[in-house]
């Protein structure tokens, strides 16, 4: 299993850097897999990500002072507003920002943050993958949970032992129907997650009323000056492919 998204963040991370350019690197603070604020490539590169994003970040000209760009990882799972207040970075404070993510869930359906990267990036540059099982390009994210593959449970697992691999369209279909006994019935696993997403989302707002808000990520953003430069694409970078990951969907 290769992740090469990440991968190329730190590369284009240190492309600036090395021009003596600063980079801001971001990523939803939801993304716990090695450790809250790290970006970790599976080839061992890895750095510390400098602000936290969540639902309520925001990026004030001040914030972003002196920076050349903006790269975040990870960008399926932020909230489509979020997107939309990157765009307005791109386009306002002419910094460009370049998000790297995923297309898809396991069910095949785009996340929502996706969607909107879309529908707002200036450039889209797929980073191609290929199938765990033969040579086809890999368009399917198949997860499995203790060695079965499955379409069920919530879309963004926290903590979990799910494992993903890169699949073509074909083996994703096989490998489903092999595990579950019935060929794949994307309509039916479609509602299923929403109603596993639905329970969720009710599971966690009972646990916070019962515990202090979580909310600071990205509130960090907030302590520079503005700054800018010239050309400001909005970018998105994806792949079809996952990873062993505790929560990705
Ligand atoms: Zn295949």
């Amino acid at each position: 299993m290769s992740s090469a998204k990440t991968l190329n963040l730190l590369a284009t991370a240190h492309t600036y850097e090395v021009q003596g350019k600063k980079v801001k690197v971001m990523k939803p603070k939801m993304d716990t897999r090695f450790g809250a604020g790290n970006v970790k490539s599976r080839a061992g590169l890895n750095r510390e990500a400098d602000v936290l994003l969540t639902e309520d970040s925001t990026f004030p000209a001040k914030s972003l002072e002196g920076v050349h760009c903006v790269v975040v990882d990870e960008a399926q799972f932020l909230h489509p507003t979020v997107i939309e207040r990157l765009r307005e970075v791109a386009t306002t404070l002419q910094i460009p920002v370049i998000c790297y993510g995923l297309r898809t869930d396991f069910r095949s359906r785009l996340f929502p943050g996706s969607k909107r990267l879309m529908e707002l990036a200036d450039t889209i540059e797929e980073v191609k993958t290929t199938c765990s099982f033969c040579n086809r390009k890999a368009i399917f994210n198949l997860k499995s949970v203790d060695g079965k593959e499955t379409m069920e449970g919530p879309t963004v697992c926290l903590g979990g032992e799910e494992m993903y691999v890169p699949s073509c369209y074909q083996h994703f279909c096989e490998r489903i129907a092999l595990a579950t006994g019935r060929p794949v019935n994307f309509q039916t696993a479609w509602a299923e997650g929403d109603a596993a997403d639905a329970a969720q989302q009710i599971a966690k707002r009972k646990l916070s009323q019962s515990s202090p808000s979580d909310k600071l990520a990205g509130r960090d953003v907030q302590k520079k000056a503005r700054g800018a430069d010239e050309s400001p694409p909005l970018q998105f970078e994806q792949e079809p492919d996952m990873e062993v990951s505790p929560q990705k969907a």
